[in-house]
């Protein structure tokens, strides 16, 4: 089964930013109940699609004071946990980020240990993309930072 996420959050002087798990040395960072890492909120969206599970809003309200700075890799663990209660497991993963700057290629190898080590798969079979935005909407403009996830699960 395949599924697919999205996420945005906006950027801001001085706030961290947090992609794939992994610190980012940038003069914007992401305003967010938790630590607005895009990357593993579509992630968690595109496992929980792909199992018919809902979405990350529904297991995570963005209202609930327990998520408050949360470390998004918290909800990944939970979504890989509850896709193998349900009787499934990631196949492979594949994710475009669309950010303005900073560069992100010095720190993609990073982000994909770390998914493939959250979603217990192979370096191979997690994808880390990114592209710019030609300076154009939002994300041209360094007011957000979005991404995109499509996942394959299969039975356990
Ligand atoms: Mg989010």
């Amino acid at each position: 089964m395949v599924g697919i996420g999205y996420d945005v959050h906006k950027l801001q002087e001085g706030e961290s930013l947090v992609l794939g798990g992994i610190d980012i040395d940038s003069p914007l960072g992401t305003i967010a109940h938790s630590d607005g890492d895009v990357i593993l909120h579509a992630l968690c969206d595109a496992l929980f699609g792909a199992a018919g599970l809902g979405d990350i809003g529904e297991h995570f309200p963005d209202t609930d004071p327990r998520f408050k700075n949360a470390p998004s890799k918290v909800f990944l663990e939970y979504a890989i946990v509850l896709l193998k209660e349900h009787g499934y497991k990631p196949v492979n993963i594949d994710i475009s980020l669309i950010l303005e700057a900073p560069k992100i290629k010095p720190y993609k190898d990073a982000m994909r240990k770390e998914i493939a080590s959250l979603c217990n798969l192979p370096y191979q079979r997690v994808s880390v993309k990114a592209t710019t935005n030609e300076k154009i909407g939002f994300a041209g403009r360094l007011e957000g930072v979005a991404a995109m996830c499509v996942c394959m699960i299969e039975s356990i």
